[in-house]
């Protein structure tokens, strides 16, 4: 009896010591604490010291100490910096995303959400676009804007001019459908085919259906010289018409007549803020653009397509004109800049042989003479064979960094998902957030830190309308990079573009690490990020 008794005792006793274990392994708190970092939160606030807590997707605690135990991993971060994810808001990753969907020269630059479908292109249609994202999977977030020129083209091709009332009740027929997929707002290239051919009404009618479902316009301007102001007003005027918060892209002052003159951006970006239209910009850290060549020719050569212009280039006298555009529009320089000693070929599928050498050399290579009017021709052949990638030196260092400091210009990196090794891409694809940070940051000390984040992070989530990203906050999504503010460098060059930075030690995605100790990991934690007009199927 007695022993019965003890042994219902000891057995009980067992149960409650196995019921303890149980719970004190399911107890842990949390799946991943980092823990002793530096945090910069993405406000702008300086660093500050905060040990942070992950449960699944979220950051569920910022404390001044979370105990170790409490956590099923832990990140050690003395002496390194912790700060959301880097949000891109100027990409052409829409192109690459399914090819390519590790991000691997994205998220080595600590970047965990790319925005698509800037300069007025994106893959349509989006809605199927997501579901293929969604089926493989990507190691970063990803959005997308809709573009003007995808949409016009499908409906009007290559024809200039204004649309007829059915071709633009079609266009708005089929943003409103790109919006309900989940696009982010609209984009306009009015420097490229067919964007070039409208006209500002066209513009603020089609802004009008972003508007209906909340969004934003970003536009690559239509000119980014001589003409810079009006191109801006003209952008401010198709938001502000629309109640639409206007992004302009990749600001710059890409002509050197126009070098160090940036009230010219200035004034009419403060003008419009002091009235209450919202607007902002987004830069690179570099003094090249990349970019085709269709911009620098008379653009209406282009009516009617490929054939059209190839038929037209038979007219001597068209010929002369668009040469003689060209010269003036590309190659010509009153500081005395050798032009075809600036301008690189970055990619072309026609004349391999020519990427990562400037129009000097290549035309060397082909044993002619380093002239403008060879050089003009050689564009012309380019573009006769469908056109190329090029790369630009068009920029004054001095307004990179004057641009930097103006408290509303983000950082956006302009650039496309890379097949490592393939062509001779402008560097700003590996290396834009690192450059921040080591050259403009550190070596320079144009911005803070802090600003540099802000302009990484909350600024972009802000202007995307994205709240539950950007700033290290309880209740957000766990996109952290970690890096070594001492070490943090990139190292892609116009030279050699296809190098990874140095200094990101992790990079979470919805709280799972897609690079860890500086490696890549493998995993695709990445998600949509719909617009506000995203209606679920
Ligand atoms: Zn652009």
């Amino acid at each position: 009896m007695r022993l019965k008794k003890i042994l219902i005792i000891g057995l009980f006793n067992f149960c409650l010591l196995s019921l303890l274990l149980v719970c004190s392994r399911v107890e842990k708190t949390y799946d991943l604490v980092i823990a002793n970092g530096l945090v910069i939160d993405g406000s702008g606030n300086p660093w500050f010291k905060a040990d942070i807590g992950i449960k699944g997707q979220k950051i569920i605690a910022i404390k001044d100490r979370i105990e170790p135990q409490k956590a099923e991993r832990v990140i050690e971060a003395a002496g390194l910096i912790v700060a959301p994810g880097f949000i891109d808001i100027h990409t052409h990753a829409d192109e690459g995303i399914l090819k390519i969907p590790g991000c691997e020269n994205y998220i080595s630059q600590g970047v965990t959400t790319l925005i698509g479908g800037n300069c007025g292109g994106h893959e349509f249609p989006l809605s199927e676009l997501f579901q293929k994202i969604q089926q493989q999977g990507i190691a970063c977030n990803f959005g997308s804007l809709a573009g003007h020129n995808t949409i016009r083209e499908k409906v009007m091709g290559m024809k200039m001019g204004e649309p007829t009332p059915e071709e633009m009740s079609r266009m708005k027929e089929l943003l409103r459908q790109e919006m309900r997929a989940g696009a982010l707002g609209l984009s306009t290239g009015l420097a490229y085919l067919p964007g070039t051919y409208s006209r500002t009404e066209e513009l603020v009618e089609l802004a009008s259906v972003v508007a209906e479902f909340g969004g934003f316009y970003a536009s690559h301007i239509r000119n980014q010289g001589k003409r810079i102001t009006q191109a801006i007003e003209e952008a401010i005027s198709i938001g502000e018409k629309n109640h639409l918060p206007v992004e302009i892209s990749h600001i710059k002052l890409a002509d050197e007549d126009v070098w160090n003159q940036l009230e010219m951006i200035i004034r009419p970006v403060e003008q419009a803020r002091a009235r209450g239209v919202e607007v902002t910009l987004d830069q690179y850290p570099y003094t090249a653009t990349s970019s085709g060549f269709t911009s620098s020719f008379p653009q209406d050569v282009f009516e009617g397509g490929q054939e059209k212009f190839l038929e037209r280039l038979k007219d001597p006298e068209t010929y002369d004109r668009v040469k003689q555009t060209i010269i003036n529009n590309r190659l010509t320089s009153k500081r005395g800049i050798n032009k075809l000693e600036t301008i690189y070929i970055a990619r072309s599928q026609k004349f391999p042989d020519y990427e990562g050498k400037n129009l000097k050399q290549i035309l060397e290579m082909m044993g002619k003479a380093a002239t403008v009017d060879n050089g003009a021709e050689l564009i012309i052949d380019i573009v006769k064979e469908g056109d190329a990638s090029a790369i630009f030196f068009q920029m004054d260092e001095k307004d990179v960094e004057a641009l930097m400091k103006l408290p509303y210009v983000m950082i956006g990196s302009d650039g496309s998902l890379q097949v490592r090794g393939q062509g001779s891409p402008h560097p700003r694809s590996y290396g834009t957030f690192p450059r921040v940070l080591g050259e403009y940051v550190r070596n320079r000390q144009v911005i803070t830190l802090e600003e540099a984040i802000r302009k990484m992070t909350s600024l972009p989530a802000q202007t995307l309308r994205i709240k539950n990203r950007g700033l290290l906050r309880e209740g957000m999504y766990a996109d952290i990079t970690i890096f070594d503010p001492k070490k943090i460098k990139d190292l892609a060059t116009f030279a050699s573009p296809h190098q990874y930075s140095q200094g990101l030690v992790y990079v979470l995605v919805n709280g799972q690490e897609v690079i860890e100790q500086g490696k890549f990991t493998g995993k695709k934690p990445g998600m949509i990020i719909y617009g506000q007009g995203y209606r679920k199927k």
